[in-house]
């Protein structure tokens, strides 16, 4: 069985269209794919729209990728099988767009100041109807020679402590986790090494999510390394959290995983999806 519960598209900084992602996921053989686009359903709901999903072979779950701010990291929750439609999370959603664009001006403004100029027309560009954010002004970089490629423009414009890196506009952990439980969803803190917190301030984090509603951890996301799987396998049994997987797929890169997990090494956790799978698809397995 292949899932996965963390994925992007047009809709946010991913390469392929809501319903490209979901004819990839079928033919890789996933069965259970959540789009996870960041700060928008919009991804999800144009895949539904679309007649990808006509076959029945693939379940898609409702889902987000929500930015908000602990302790002064910028952090990342995902919300799995929520009503996309619920007012509160509608609501959070729209002020997490007015953030984007807000700090989108506030990061361009930074830009212009070492030099670089014309960022936000550029970044905007790149954005089109997407849900602004730094990889568009990586590729505005890369597009106008600035650097050679999106990583470079992290590793000395947009990326950690880099003048690009604007937090101030995101909520709290908590505020963001209310919305996704408001919304009747599951609350997954996603990536939680990519962080790099201490193990201390970890187990912290962890016990504040869980404290504001939070449900579960990131356990696999994208590609790992064993013992980091093991890591987090023991930070979820730690603070007594179910688990979720997901590739954090945003394009086809030599680098970073395809589409679909195989649930493994689980014994013991209770994964996510356990809480919407159907009936009749437990009886088959
Ligand atoms: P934002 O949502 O605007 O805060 O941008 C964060 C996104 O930038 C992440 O979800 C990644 O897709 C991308 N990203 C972060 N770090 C890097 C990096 N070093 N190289 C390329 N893309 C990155
Ligand atoms: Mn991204
Ligand atoms: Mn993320
Ligand atoms: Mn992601």
């Amino acid at each position: 069985m292949l899932i996965d519960f963390h994925t992007h598209t047009t809709a946010s900084d991913g390469a392929l269209s809501p319903a490209d992602l979901v004819q990839r996921a079928l033919a890789r053989g996933v069965s259970q794919l959540a789009i996870t686009d960041h700060d928008t359903v919009a991804g999800y709901r144009a895949a539904v729209a679309s007649r990808a999903l006509a076959s029945g072979e693939l379940h898609l779950v409702p889902g987000v990728e929500l930015s908000c701010q602990w302790s002064g990291v910028n952090v990342h929750v995902v919300g799995l099988n929520l009503d996309v439609d619920h007012p509160v999370l509608a609501a959070g959603l729209s002020r997490q767009a007015e953030a984007r664009q807000e700090r989108a001006a506030v990061i361009a403004r930074r830009l212009e100041k070492l030099g670089l100029s014309g960022a936000l027309e550029g970044a905007r560009a790149a954005a089109g109807d997407s849900q602004i954010g730094r990889p568009h002004f990586a590729a505005w970089m890369v597009a106008q020679g600035h650097v050679a490629e999106p990583s470079v423009a992290f590793d000395r414009y947009l990326g950690r402590g880099k003048p690009g890196d604007v937090k101030a506009f995101w909520p709290v952990l908590e505020e963001v986790v209310g919305w996704i439980v408001a919304a009747g969803g599951v609350a997954v803190l996603a990536h939680p090494l990519k962080y790099r917190l201490t193990r201390t301030r970890l187990e912290r984090l962890t016990a504040d999510f869980r404290a504001a509603g939070g449900a579960a951890v990131e356990v696999l996301s994208g590609r790992q390394l064993p013992n980091e799987g093991r890591e987090l396998r023991e930070l979820a049994r730690r603070q007594q959290l179910a688990v979720s997987l997901g590739s954090d797929f945003h394009q086809e890169q030599s680098w970073a995983a395809d589409l679909g997990v195989e649930p493994r090494h689980l014994e013991g956790l209770w994964g996510v999806w356990e809480r919407w799978q159907a009936p009749e698809q437990e009886s088959c397995t």
